[in-house]
């Protein structure tokens, strides 16, 4: 799991987060749920460590990684777009990480292989990501990033750039395949519906500060603030 407590990052003036303090439970899928500029890419960005924190601390799975460098963090992560490498095929963009760290050439093709499988595109390992459907290029960016077998995955929404009703397979696969491997995920987005549908817990966040979280029955029937009660309660 992952534990964050009293995280503060500012740029500036601007206090991005503003002591956040929250637990993900092994195997657990967590949504960062907020309107624009709520601080939720700051702090995944921090557990991530492309941004280290002014005050607090992470952990991940009990080791304490606030200072640690992204590259030694075993972390995957998918972000909203220009994920892929356009030169190389989708199996090259897979095996990239395992090239990354040293892995040979056919535990490497071996291993992308079974990821593609797992994101069930098998047969689309020699096609260039052109030619691939935004949904499919999402799924091969989730393959890259659980085929060195990450103990955490983070996700940056990872779904927004997609049409309404590819967004909402990709929400329904995404969450079984989260199941399937039994992976911890942390999930940016400012869609309710999509944080509701698809996490165990929700943590809403306004102006860099955490206002509730909770399953997304509780925050549906019991909203601890009207800030809550508000966003959640927007229709899309
Ligand atoms: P969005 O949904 O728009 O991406 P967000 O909830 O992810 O928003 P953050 O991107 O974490 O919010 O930003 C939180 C605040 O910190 C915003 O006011 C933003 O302008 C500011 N901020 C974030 N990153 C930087 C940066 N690198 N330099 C300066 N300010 C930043």
């Amino acid at each position: 799991g992952i534990e964050i407590e009293g995280l503060v990052k500012r740029f500036g003036s601007v206090k991005a987060v503003d002591g956040v303090s929250l637990a993900v439970e092994p195997g657990e899928f967590l949504a960062l749920l907020g309107p624009s500029g709520s601080g939720k890419t700051t702090i995944l960005m921090a557990i991530a460590g492309f941004e280290y924190p002014d005050e607090g601390r992470i952990r991940v799975g009990g080791e304490d990684l606030t200072w640690v460098p992204p590259n030694r963090r075993n972390l995957g992560m998918v972000f909203q777009k220009y994920t892929l490498f356009p030169h190389m095929s989708v199996l090259e963009n897979i095996a990239f990480p395992l090239k990354m760290r040293g892995l040979g050439r056919a535990e490497r093709e071996e291993r992308a292989r079974a990821a593609l499988a797992t994101v069930r595109l098998d047969g689309y390992g020699e096609r260039k990501p052109s030619q691939l459907s935004g949904g499919q290029q999402q799924r091969v960016a989730i393959a890259r990033a659980i085929v060195y077998k990450p103990r955490v995955l983070l996700m940056d929404e990872p779904l927004s750039a997609l049409d309404k009703n590819l967004r909402e397979e990709m929400q329904i696969e995404t969450k079984h395949l989260q199941r399937e491997i039994g992976i911890t995920v942390v999930f940016v987005t400012h869609d309710q519906t999509e944080a509701l549908t698809m996490a165990d817990r929700v943590a809403v966040l306004d102006q860099g500060r955490l206002q509730q979280i909770g399953s997304p029955h509780d925050l549906y029937e019991t909203p601890r603030t009207a800030f809550v009660a508000g966003f959640i309660g927007e229709t899309n």
